[in-house]
């Protein structure tokens, strides 16, 4: 009989995503799947007929489901679900059975807790990046030495620990309440440890540095895996709905000539920086497509707050969707350029299309990604003080027509080469997921 995996999505887009993708590609190897979720940001089970779905009951007040803040939403939620989340967990291991293990994302901390309850092995898939788990499991050390601390020239300073990482790398910097988010990163890490493995959307190509010094730290086995996207069955897992149409735009672009901007689902900049990014694209004279949801400028969850004649003066020269088919748009012979808030999902679509990248990071790992993309794999550039209109549109010009971006290409074909083969037959996501699965069977 095959064996049944439990896999518990956090319930943002950045991480159910890669879930269900995890999900699917564990199918693909004989596992049967169930998925246990919120009603907040559910996934719909239409898009999965081959899994069984099992809500959790309502633990949220609506009130206080809101990404605007996401360290009190994941505070809130590991703190209301324990309960009913025990309770479906046991129906499922009493009434359907033959159940392997628990898969989880790492911030759901509570689940290793309830795991060790029912003796049931839990796996931890982390959705961010290798390299910036390290940066988490250093947090105690930042703390301990006074970083959390860093204003003004220190920012700048580089982590001895961790170079090339600044001092305003740091994943928690500048959050509301450091406190909080601290006490969060360290039950994820703690958790973690006390897991029985940790998977990662990566490959041992790019981040091989930061998976051995995580084997070394954790102690526990670290499959690399990725990238999930080019392996698992292709399905929407959207929250948001694609504005398709964007497509046949593209289409009518010179290859490699248009700027994609999108900030992901969760982060927000301010309306005078939103202002100076509409400037800088209309200067920039450079064809765009940017994707503004609804909560992208802090403050207004209307229609975006656009300067006055920006839409005439870009006119012919941009389009704004609301939620763009990203993996389809920087898959796009036309794109030649992404402008992006450096969330993984969207740092390693844009590797595995070999698409530069302009960095403009809001928080959390997204400060380490943009350090790696630009300082470390070099295919894009980090806006490093302040967002002026000038910035954005001489930095477009740099990874668009210039030869900078002729030699970031250069790299990302290397690293595009790379992730593809790591995932054929015999390659190191390959071997790393025959590992993850015969693991699976030792337990
Ligand atoms: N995404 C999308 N359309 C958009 C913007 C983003 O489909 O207009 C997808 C993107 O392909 C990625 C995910 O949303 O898979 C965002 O994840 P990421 O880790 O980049 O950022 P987060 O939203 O978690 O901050």
């Amino acid at each position: 009989m095959s064996k049944r995996l439990v896999l518990f999505p956090l319930p943002l887009q950045g991480h159910q995503t890669p879930m269900l993708q995890l999900a699917n590609i564990l199918h693909s190897k004989g596992f049967k799947i169930s998925i246990i979720h919120t009603h907040f940001n559910a996934p719909n089970p239409n898009n999965h007929p081959f899994f069984r779905f099992h809500p959790i009951p309502k633990t949220l007040l609506d009130s206080k489901a809101s990404i605007a803040d996401v360290i009190g939403l994941l505070n809130e939620l590991n703190e209301k679900c324990v309960g009913p989340f025990r309770e479906v967990l046991a129906q499922i291991v009493s009434e359907i059975g033959g159940v392997a293990c628990l898969i989880s994302d790492a911030m759901w901390h509570f689940t290793q807790g309830v795991a060790d309850e029912f003796m049931l092995p839990r796996l931890v898939l982390r959705t961010s990046n290798p390299s910036s788990f390290v940066a988490f499991v250093y947090m105690s050390v930042f703390r301990d030495k006074g970083y959390l601390s860093s204003k003004g020239d220190r920012l700048e300073r580089l982590i001895p620990e961790l170079p090339p990482l600044k001092m305003k790398d740091i994943p928690i910097l500048g959050t509301c309440d450091l406190e909080a988010t601290y006490e969060l990163v360290r039950d994820m890490i703690e958790k973690t440890k006390a897991s029985r493995g940790v998977i990662f959307n990566s490959f041992e190509e790019l981040e091989g540095p930061a998976l051995a010094t995580l084997r070394q730290d954790l102690q526990i086995p670290v499959f690399a895996i990725g990238p999930f996207h080019k392996q698992a069955r292709p399905f929407s897992s959207s929250l948001l709905a694609h504005e398709r149409d964007c497509i046949s735009w593209l289409d009518c672009h010179a290859p490699k000539s248009v700027l994609y901007i999108s900030f992901g689902s969760i982060a927000s900049v301010d309306e005078a920086d939103f202002v100076e990014i509409a400037w800088g694209l209309a200067n920039s004279k450079q064809p765009f497509l940017w994707a503004i949801r609804p909560g992208l400028v802090r403050g207004s969850d209307g229609p975006a707050p656009l300067p006055n004649g920006f839409l005439e003066t870009i006119a012919k020269q941009g389009r704004i969707v609301m939620w763009a088919p990203q993996d389809e748009v920087l898959s796009h012979p036309a794109i030649g350029g992404f402008l992006t808030h450096s969330g993984w999902n969207s740092t390693l679509e844009s590797i595995c299309e070999g698409v530069p990248m302009l960095c403009l990071p809001c928080f959390g790992d997204q400060m380490v990604n943009a350090r790696y993309v630009s300082d470390v794999w070099k295919v894009g550039l980090r806006f490093e003080n302040g967002l002026k209109r000038e910035d954005i549109e001489m930095a477009t010009k740099r990874i668009m027509v210039e030869k900078e971006g002729i030699e970031m290409r250069h790299i990302l074909a290397y690293l595009k080469q790379k992730a593809s083969l790591s995932i054929a037959a015999g390659g190191s996501s390959f071997t790393s997921l025959e590992g993850l699965v015969s693991h699976i069977f030792s337990f």
